[in-house]
């Protein structure tokens, strides 16, 4: 397992799913860690998690839509004392699924203030700390924004998580003056909780072509967060020193169907 002692991460959406895998697994391999969530009894949870690693973390619970709030996460994480090396923009919701006709406007600015501009607010907000020194960004975009549009009703999340690839690429050019290397992940299914608050709306049944697999429904089943964390802990690492600008597809070939 490649090493990340000395080395510290900020990740959002930190305190379930993909997010919270992800933060044991940098712990484990030795990172400290900034978590940033907007639930502070589930952050506490995970820091006493980590703590009992001996991982070294502390928590914002801040809500990455609010540009203060993010700022003022980020001073947090200045007053820290530690170097910015690892930044994990993981905060995501999946919301309402609708057709495009019946989507409320404000669940739209929602879904996408949270998936796109709360990453381009962390990002932004990162940077000064990451300049001088370099480091590594990785986004957490999905298979809906960029390979498979066959799930009725995500036009917002598909279209948020497409502009977090085009983010990424423009970011990669614009810092690798700075070292920084930027990335983006494309997980499929992943068993977490994110699908606990999608509403689906009786508006789909209008425009849905229905689609049926002969047997099974993903070539290699659901994913885990852990399998993810996989994937973040080796973008962040030495190892994927040369990466940067590339969107990395995790989804044991669903969106090849
Ligand atoms: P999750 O289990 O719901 O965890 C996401 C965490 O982010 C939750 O603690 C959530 O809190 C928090 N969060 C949401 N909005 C936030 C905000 N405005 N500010 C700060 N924290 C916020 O979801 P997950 O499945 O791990 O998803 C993580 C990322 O992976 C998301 O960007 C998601 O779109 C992406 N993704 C997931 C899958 C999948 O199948 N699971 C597939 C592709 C991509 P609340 O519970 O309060 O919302």
């Amino acid at each position: 397992m490649t090493t990340l002692l000395g080395k510290t991460a900020f990740i959002t959406g930190a305190a379930l799913g993909i997010g919270r895998a992800s933060a044991i697994r940098l712990a484990r391999q030795g990172a400290a860690l900034c978590l940033v969530d907007n639930q502070a009894d589930r952050l506490l949870s995970l820091k006493e998690e980590i703590e009992s690693l001996q991982g070294e973390v502390m928590t914002v619970t801040a809500d990455v839509t609010d540009s203060n709030a993010v700022m003022d996460a980020f001073a947090q994480f200045a007053a820290w004392g530690k170097s910015l090396d690892i930044l994990f923009s993981n905060a995501g919701v999946a919301g309402l699924l609708t057709t495009i006709e019946d989507m409320p406007e404000e669940e739209w600015d929602r879904i996408m203030a949270v998936n796109l501009k709360g990453a381009f607010l962390t990002v932004k907000h990162a940077i000064p700390l990451m300049k001088k020194k370099g480091g590594n960004v990785i986004l957490t975009s999905s298979i809906h924004g960029n390979r498979i549009f066959n799930s009725y009703g995500m036009t917002v999340y598909s279209t948020s998580k497409a502009g977090l690839t085009a983010f990424a690429k423009a970011a990669a050019l614009e810092l690798a003056r700075y070292k920084i290397r930027v990335n983006v992940i494309c997980p499929g299914a992943i068993d977490t909780t994110i699908n606990d608050c999608l509403v689906r709306s009786d508006a789909l049944s209008e425009v849905i072509i229905p689609v049926e697999y002969p047997e099974g429904k993903y070539p290699f089943g659901v994913g885990k967060a852990d399998q993810i964390a996989d994937l973040v802990a080796f973008l962040a690492s030495e190892q994927a020193s040369y990466i940067s600008g590339t969107e990395i597809y995790i989804d044991g070939a669903r969106s090849l169907i």
